[in-house]
């Protein structure tokens, strides 16, 4: 039975282990924090839960595609065997403005529309065009198994999808600044790129929109950890073996072949493969010390933009809070500045009033999310002064909480816990380089490369996960999972299966 090593038990690693395991290989993961999931993730203080991830799913709907991800997985069933309830939300998210007008991105395009209409009259054109392209993105089916069907019924899914597929096409090559300046509105140039940076494809809020509009991307409640846990059961129960607390420092080379790995307490470990799910960089620049990174890699780790890292702020709060939409933008007075001197010029609020498993009755976890890309600054503070490390987190929390109480008077009071989490903590948990939480940032020359997953001049290495698909995202680590177990059959012989029933 061939041996394969993987690092890393985020969603790629978890997926990769999983398909591995149920195809006979010998599958054992090695993680360097002690639970799975990666930035898929949730943590507890007292009796709240933060859930730090999922805010849509794509394929939570089955027949759309990625749901035969989550069938295979077991990702979307609990250890009895119950469905996660998926929850779908009327709004996809709600900006505010300063003046008291807000826009709200309805899950329903036409309803959309209608709010469109009303606040950018003069840009109904543009509304028309916005509203059809949803729709007919909305419909996109994505074909996950590569090894079902003929080459025949894949040309012709491939032909009935090209229309559509031409019009994610579109979205995913313009810029949302540029796509933003064309509008008359105020309000909607404001809100577009208060959602995403301006130089992010206008594809990384349109495709998230149109699968709201056929609700193919909703929540699974019970949040993000509970997500990842149910991966690691199915790979468990699968016979595969997973290592907590083991840091990979080195992937073991011979005649430019992978054939072990050595953990930080000096062990090292011999396999047939080695997969590298964890974070990019450092697997190309320290755990094989940048003897195999290609002039497109080179290009990407110098040139491509990340997604920032967060100050991510949960609140516990004595309150139903039933009352508030779950997902809204709210404008700060002059702007909010980081500690680290970033500025914010709203505030990113969840309110997870629709996950009753988050809190005990009649309260609610509210988190707010604050870009960044200083993480140079979070890292050097806790290095440095541990003490002034935690006072300027608590500050944060509180100054955060400040905010809320001028836009929901007597959320203050009820507020039970408060906890930071800042780039160093994303750092320390997943390794993500710059404590980016999503890789390289989903722009159209990113989106427009293919990066390998392989590890090119060296054989029975392989890279998956976020940092070898711009963009990231669970449904792309997922499949990235799938398609290197495919790949490795296909290389051995030996014929697929997506799932044991
Ligand atoms: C705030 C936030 C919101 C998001 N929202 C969504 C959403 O709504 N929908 C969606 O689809 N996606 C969302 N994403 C993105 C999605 O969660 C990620 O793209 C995906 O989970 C990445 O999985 P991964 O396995 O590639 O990487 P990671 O999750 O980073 O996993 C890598 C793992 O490798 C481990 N590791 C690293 N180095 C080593 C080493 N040397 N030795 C051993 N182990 C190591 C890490 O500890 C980690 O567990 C969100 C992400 C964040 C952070």
């Amino acid at each position: 039975m061939k041996k394969v090593l993987i690092i890393g038990a985020g969603i790629a690693g978890l997926s990769a282990g999983s398909y591995l395991q149920r195809n006979g290989y010998q599958v054992e993961i090695f993680e360097a924090h002690t639970q799975p999931g990666g930035v898929c993730t949730s943590w507890s203080r007292g009796n709240y839960t933060f859930d730090y991830c999922i805010h849509w799913l794509m394929g939570s709907k089955p027949n759309t595609g990625f749901d035969l991800l989550w069938d295979e997985l077991g990702a979307l069933e609990d250890a009895n065997g119950k469905p996660m309830q998926i929850k779908n939300f009327e709004e996809f998210t709600r900006t505010e403005f300063s003046d008291g007008e807000e826009l709200r991105f309805y899950a329903n395009a036409d309803r959309f529309g209608e709010e469109l209409r009303r606040i950018a009259p003069d840009d109904l054109e543009l509304v028309d065009r916005l509203i059809d392209d949803l729709k007919y993105m909305s419909r996109f089916k994505v074909s996950v198994a590569k090894e079902k069907g003929s080459i025949f019924s894949k040309i012709g899914s491939f032909l009935s999808n090209l229309g559509t597929f031409r019009c994610y096409l579109k979205h995913l090559r313009t810029p949302i600044g540029e796509y933003a300046d064309k509008w008359k509105s105020k309000y909607v140039r404001e809100a577009l790129c208060n959602v995403i940076p301006p130089s992010w494809s206008l594809g990384s809020l349109t495709m998230g929109l149109a699968m709201q509009h056929t609700q193919a991307a909703g929540y699974p409640v019970g949040g993000s950890l509970q997500f990842s846990r149910n991966i690691e059961r199915g790979f468990l129960e699968s016979g595969g073996s997973i290592f907590y607390g083991s840091r990979v420092d080195r992937i073991v080379v011979k005649n430019d072949r992978a054939c072990a790995i050595k953990l930080a307490s000096g062990e090292e470990i011999s396999g047939d493969y080695v997969i590298s799910a964890a974070d990019g960089h450092s697997t190309l620049f320290d755990l094989l010390e940048g003897r195999y990174v290609s002039p497109k890699l080179k290009k990407a780790y110098d040139t491509f933009p990340l997604f920032p890292s967060s100050v991510f702020i949960g609140i516990g709060v004595n309150k139903n809070l039933s009352d508030l939409p779950h997902a809204i933008m709210i404008p700060v007075t002059g702007s909010f500045t980081l500690p680290d001197d970033s500025n914010r010029s709203h505030l990113s609020v969840s309110v997870h009033n629709f996950d009753p498993t988050l809190a005990p009755s009649g309260k609610t976890t509210v988190t707010v999310i604050l870009h960044t890309w200083n993480d140079t600054y979070w890292r050097s503070l806790a290095a440095g002064n541990r003490k002034e490390y935690s006072e300027v987190k608590q500050q944060t929390g509180e100054r955060v909480v400040e905010v809320l109480e001028g836009r929901f008077p007597g959320l203050k009071e009820a507020v039970e816990v408060i906890d930071v989490s800042t780039p160093h903590t994303v750092h320390r948990y997943t390794g993500n380089w710059h404590g980016s939480f999503e890789g390289f940032a989903p722009t159209p020359t990113t989106l427009m490369t293919r990066l390998p997953k392989t590890v090119p001049g060296l054989a029975n290495c392989y890279m998956i996960g976020q940092w070898t698909t711009a963009g990231g995202g669970i449904p792309s680590a997922a499949i990235d999972g799938r398609n290197i177990a495919f790949d490795l059959c296909r290389k051995d012989g030996r014929t697929f299966i997506g799932k044991i029933y």
